[in-house]
């Protein structure tokens, strides 16, 4: 971290500090390097958003759930209530019904034969948190011994398998992206013990049939990395080779009934924002998506420069044109910021140094626009500050 010279940042926090609206600065701008092509936003820019609160939540134990975060969707929280999210598989076009799963000690337990349990809820890109257990008592062997599986959108298989000391291949292993991918460990606990899934998918995203983002599934077990930003290759499946291809917009989760009691508990998940391919704002943009959003900021920076006044309404206007160089802008700009150069010019001489904080942020901002090209190189305003700068000596005196 590098840290602003405390003159410098007390002068500009106090001329921005007052009259806010829209876009709200919340240090100094013409610092870091200026938005380009495909980033919107500057280097330490102070206008981005803040992130979100979220109160996180606690780690689980085997023996203990621990608590999802402040804004996580909790699909089941070990209650017999909360099963009501969830209903039976049922085919397309068949009622929706009840499933047979059951709720016992604070866990849902799948019902063999009963068949797969969905979410009533849809949804797609998400961080999801799944808590397992095999049956502590053991029973059959390879694919045969407590499985089951997460099924994203009711599509992708993350598997549930008791692997303890239970050999099977490799790509349908517990944390394997079943048919697909193996995990990159084994990292299960003892048959009985809940394991903790923590999970991170990107569903494909297509436009008129071809790949935009191929998607992407991320998945730990007991905090050990399984899935490592694995593409996604189509749904998988048993036997058969799968095929990338478009995924619905959003689906169910579903946990498969493969014959065992396995159990679940603290399912939770937290929709995750669009990717800049969908629209999203963050990261690397698009040159299009960019203008447009450079765009927005300049207008927000701009409302929020009209409910300012004096040297802070040229500073968070001149500031705007670092996103879009408006004509209109530019041209307001250059005459405020040609008359304070004049006015400061007009100050005698014992009167600058009551100015020397304001003198010097603003010289910074015109040197800012001038270096990134902004303004002209022969920017008349700041050539007048420095020669007002130089008189007084105040540069010479910082070295
Ligand atoms: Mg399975």
């Amino acid at each position: 971290m590098k840290l602003l010279p405390a003159a410098t940042a007390t002068c500009l926090f106090a001329l921005l500090a007052s009259g806010a609206s829209g876009a709200v600065s919340t240090g100094s701008p013409f610092y870091g390097d200026p938005p380009d092509q495909t980033h919107p936003w500057a280097i330490h820019d102070q206008n981005r958003p803040q992130p979100k609160r979220v109160e996180p939540g606690t780690f689980s134990t085997p023996a203990q759930p621990g608590q999802p975060p402040s804004d996580a969707i909790v699909l089941f929280d070990g209650t017999a209530p909360s099963l009501a999210r969830w209903e039976a598989d049922t085919k397309d076009g068949e009622p929706s019904a009840s499933s047979k799963w059951v709720v016992n000690e604070g866990a849902m337990e799948c019902v063999p034969k009963s068949g797969y349990i969905r979410t009533k809820e849809k949804f797609a890109d998400c961080q999801l948190h799944v808590e397992w257990a095999a049956p502590k008592n053991v029973k059959g062997d390879s694919q045969g011994r407590g499985n089951s599986g997460i099924f994203l959108m009711g599509l992708l298989e993350v598997q549930v398998l008791d692997n303890y000391d239970n050999p099977t291949y490799a790509d349908g292993f517990a944390a394997s992206v079943y048919g697909i991918n193996p995990p990159l460990a084994n990292a299960l606990r003892p048959p009985g013990e809940f394991q903790i899934i923590d999970i991170i998918f990107r569903r494909p995203v297509y436009q008129n049939g071809q790949v935009l983002d191929p998607g992407y599934v991320t998945v730990f077990c007991n905090g050990v990395l399984m899935q490592d930003h694995t593409p996604i290759e189509g749904p998988g499946g048993h036997m058969k080779r799968s095929k990338s291809g478009q995924f619905p917009e959003t689906g169910p989760l579903k946990l498969q009934d493969h014959g065992n009691p396995v159990r679940f508990r603290n399912i939770w998940y937290r929709p995750l924002p669009p990717r800049s391919v969908e629209g999203g704002t963050d990261g690397a943009l698009s040159p299009a998506a960019t203008t447009a959003k450079r765009k927005a900021i300049a207008a927000s920076i701009r409302a929020d420069a009209a409910a300012r006044s004096g040297t802070a309404h040229l500073l968070r206007l001149a500031e705007s044109l670092v996103y879009e160089k408006d004509p209109a802008t530019s041209a307001k700009v250059d005459e405020l910021a040609t008359a304070y150069a004049a006015s400061m010019k007009a100050l005698p001489a014992a009167q600058h140094e009551s100015k020397k904080g304001e003198i010097e942020g603003v010289l910074r901002a015109f040197r800012y626009l001038v270096k990134f090209e902004i303004e002209p190189a022969n920017y008349a305003p700041k050539a007048v500050l420095e020669q007002i700068v130089k008189a007084r000596g105040w540069e010479e005196k910082k070295k």
